[in-house]
């Protein structure tokens, strides 16, 4: 396993790899790696025969008053995971390597951003398709792997590849859930321990949710009734948001059909953290 800080070094490493026919499986991350990470790693390595892992905290994805600077990072231990999932390259640039000046051009997300964690964090997802279409150009992968944990970056990047036709496969990868259904989260290390008691009941929430719609509930509107009740209830956190769309068009629906999206966003003391559920009826 190497690993490489320069871009340069990287497209060197990968030209040779590619024109020998070797299929690229790309992993973009913020690192602070964990097991919802790692499914990815093993989906990227089970189709694949070359693993690039890149480790990059993005600061044009961070609002002004949010977590970039104190975003966890150990990248001693991020290292061995990667090298237990035999990874080949884990891509570490600095942000002077990534962004050596002002940009002066980033990609601005028209679809998709106006809903979920869009409105309150603006900006934010321009921030992911700008480091994205970079990455994308740096490595071009056959593959990249995106978490459903992050439902509506899922549904921006298909977007983003679809739009720019930009020639990688999106692939979605489930999520990885601690044994009480807390979706794993590099941000979980913040919580208290009596937010992190309370932070299982997102998820109850959505299961809650998931049972009325198996026994035949079709109303977003009641849903949501439902599981504002329960969270509020259940948790002394802030419901940020629980909202019901279409996906991956993310649009508003009158009543559930097709593939939908059941969302939701509490914010605690220490973490603000998201969740959420996919189906299709
Ligand atoms: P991050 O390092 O938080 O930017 O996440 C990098 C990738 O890992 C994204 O595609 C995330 O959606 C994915 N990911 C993070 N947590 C999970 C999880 N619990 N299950 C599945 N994928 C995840």
């Amino acid at each position: 396993m190497k690993i490489i800080t320069r871009i340069e070094d990287l497209q060197n490493e990968l030209a040779p790899l590619r024109n020998e026919g070797k299929q690229i499986g790309f992993v973009p991350t913020m690192g602070y790696l964990h097991e919802g990470h790692e499914k990815l790693l093993s989906e990227a390595r089970r189709n694949n025969d070359v693993i690039v892992l890149s480790i990059f905290v993005n600061p044009l994805q961070f609002g002004a008053n949010e977590d970039l600077d104190k975003y966890p990072r150990d990248m001693d231990r991020d290292e061995q995971v990667a090298k237990n999932h035999d990874v080949d390259f884990i891509f570490f640039p600095t942000v002077q390597e990534m962004y050596p000046e002002e940009p002066s051009v980033t990609v601005k997300v028209m679809k998709r951003t106006n809903v979920l964690c869009g409105t309150s964090r603006p900006g934010h997802f321009d921030g992911v398709a700008t480091v994205l279409t970079k990455l994308f150009n740096i490595v071009h992968p056959d593959r990249a792997y995106f978490g459903l944990k992050d439902a509506q970056q899922v549904a921006v990047v298909e977007g983003l590849v679809s739009d720019l036709n930009i020639p990688v496969e999106i692939v979605r990868v489930e999520i990885v859930r601690e044994e009480d259904g807390l979706a794993k989260s590099s941000r979980n290390v913040y919580l208290l321990e009596e937010e992190r008691q309370e932070a299982k009941e997102l998820n109850a929430s959505l299961q809650l949710a998931k049972t009325s719609i198996q026994d035949g509930e079709r109303n977003p509107e009641i849903i949501r009734k439902l599981m504002t009740e329960y969270l509020t209830k259940a948790t002394n956190g802030k419901i940020d948001y629980i909202e019901i769309y279409s996906y991956p068009s993310l649009e508003p629906i009158k009543e559930l059909q097709g593939q939908c999206i059941i969302a939701l966003a509490v914010a605690f003391k220490s973490a603000r953290l998201i969740d959420n559920i996919i189906f299709t009826i």
